[in-house]
């Protein structure tokens, strides 16, 4: 662990928290219905980087919460990273992964408006990462492993339809661009690891009469989760970090 640069990550992560928290809270609504507006005031709210109603000043959302656990993920990704070219980028999709989370959590999707505008940018630090680190050999795994992993949850998608949604498919591309990074045994670990947190806490869920078998629960914290702990464990032998 890298203390002062897990110091500068829950910095960051306490910062970008603040910014996504109002993204959330207007995101965190059931597909196809219109965003959420001010609980207080009902105007509507602003686009981004908003905790606060632009209109009346309501707060939005639980005030810390996000930015406590995006603190505490980049504070674990930069301490796991130190000043590796690509912990940025492994940075940023900490911080939209805690939003998406949040969201799938309270509403069990993934909106689009996250994950898709997240491609090009995690590309793009992958990209300066590969250039400043002088090795494109890992940017091209990266994009592969983005590739395969969208197309192996597609696949299972198809297969168990009403288990993976549109939802959890982009963001196992978004998942798979880093996983890719660090090598396949990664990716196939993160994607392993995720399948079988899910099952533990359905487990869990399905003991305690939280939830019956006919439930769905939403996937995408525990596909976060999975690839967070292989990013910790600091990848298979071969992994591309320091
Ligand atoms: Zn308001």
């Amino acid at each position: 662990m890298y203390l002062a640069w897990a110091a500068d990550g829950a910095v960051a992560g306490w910062m970008a928290g603040a910014v996504l928290r109002g993204a959330v809270f207007r995101l965190s609504v059931p597909a196809g219905a219109p965003d959420a507006v001010c609980p207080r005031c009902a105007a509507p709210l602003r686009p981004w980087a908003a905790s606060r109603c632009g209109h009346c000043g309501h707060t939005l959302g639980l005030p810390a919460a996000l930015e406590l656990a995006t603190a505490a993920v980049l504070a674990l990704l930069f301490g796991r990273l130190g000043g590796h070219p690509v912990t940025l980028a492994f940075g940023f999709l900490g911080a939209v992964g805690v939003a998406l989370a949040a969201i799938d959590i309270r509403v069990q999707r993934l909106p689009d408006r996250l994950t898709l505008p997240a491609y090009p940018v995690l590309i793009a630090l992958l990209a300066a990462a590969a250039l400043t680190g002088h090795d494109i050999g890992a940017l091209v795994r990266a994009l592969l492993g983005g590739l395969a992993l969208a197309a192996g949850y597609l696949l299972l998608g198809v297969a168990r339809p009403g288990h993976l949604g549109g939802g959890d498919i982009k963001l196992a591309g978004l998942v798979g661009l880093v996983l890719g990074w660090l090598g396949w045994p990664a990716v196939l670990s993160g994607a392993v690891l995720g399948f079988l947190l899910a099952a533990v806490a359905s487990l869990m869920l399905l003991a305690a009469r939280r939830i019956t078998m006919r439930s769905a629960i939403s996937f995408g914290p525990f596909l976060l989760g999975g690839a967070l702990l292989v990013i910790l464990a600091g990848g298979p032998s071969g992994s591309h970090l320091p």
